[in-house]
């Protein structure tokens, strides 16, 4: 169960995971996009860490929203910032593995309507689509087994965003965005099993 402090303490948590990962990121944004994605969300959660310090989890997600939006720039902005705020409608007091289940499928759902995405077009949303679907198959996440879903986006050909500039060469990399949010959801995962 998660409340809003919890909240609170996950979300500043991740600023130290991309102070840690952003060259890991930046790495993968070098092979398929421009290389920004790791001072990006680095730049993003440090300014959650300072600005979003109060609220019920309502007001926290919606906040935390606001700011990624305001401070992170490029494609992964508006995604992440405008599905934090959405998430935000849909959030309890206090989340518990269910209330989670809701959030992500909000999370899919808002990155694929704002993204004009579905999955296997190597983005971000077939971490977040998966994961929401496993949550309410399963009724708990295995935090680690994430990353296999971010390691599938490997072997795709992207179709959106700047690394669909790289057709068929887009194979063989990551996609930063699947990878980053794994971390996020982690964080949030993380928060309700603890
Ligand atoms: P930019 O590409 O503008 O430099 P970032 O590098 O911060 O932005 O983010 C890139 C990530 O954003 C990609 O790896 C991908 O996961 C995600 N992304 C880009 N375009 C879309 C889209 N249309 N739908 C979903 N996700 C997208
Ligand atoms: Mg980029
Ligand atoms: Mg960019």
């Amino acid at each position: 169960m998660m409340d809003s402090e919890k909240l609170i303490s996950q979300l500043h948590g991740l600023k130290a995971v991309f102070d840690d990962k952003e060259s890991e990121l930046t790495a993968l944004d070098r092979e398929i996009g421009d290389g920004d994605h790791g001072v990006n969300m680095k730049r993003g959660f440090s300014a959650v860490a300072e600005k979003v310090t109060e609220g019920s989890t309502q007001e926290i997600l919606k906040q935390t929203g606001m700011t990624l939006m305001s401070s992170i720039g490029g494609a992964s902005g508006p995604l992440y910032g405008f599905s934090f705020v959405k998430m935000s409608e849909v959030a309890e007091d206090t989340i518990d593995s269910e209330n989670l289940a809701t959030i992500l499928e909000v999370f899919a759902k808002t990155v694929g309507e704002k993204g004009k995405v579905s999955g296997g077009e190597k983005t971000m949303f077939d971490v977040i689509s998966k994961t929401a679907d496993l949550l309410r198959e399963k009724g708990s996440l295995d935090l680690k087994s994430l990353q296999a879903l971010a390691d599938d986006t490997e072997d795709m050909v992207a179709t959106k965003g700047r690394a669909a500039y790289f057709k068929e060469n887009s194979k063989g990399t990551i996609d930063p965005g699947a990878q980053s949010a794994v971390y996020v959801i982690q964080a949030l995962g993380e928060g309700v099993q603890n």
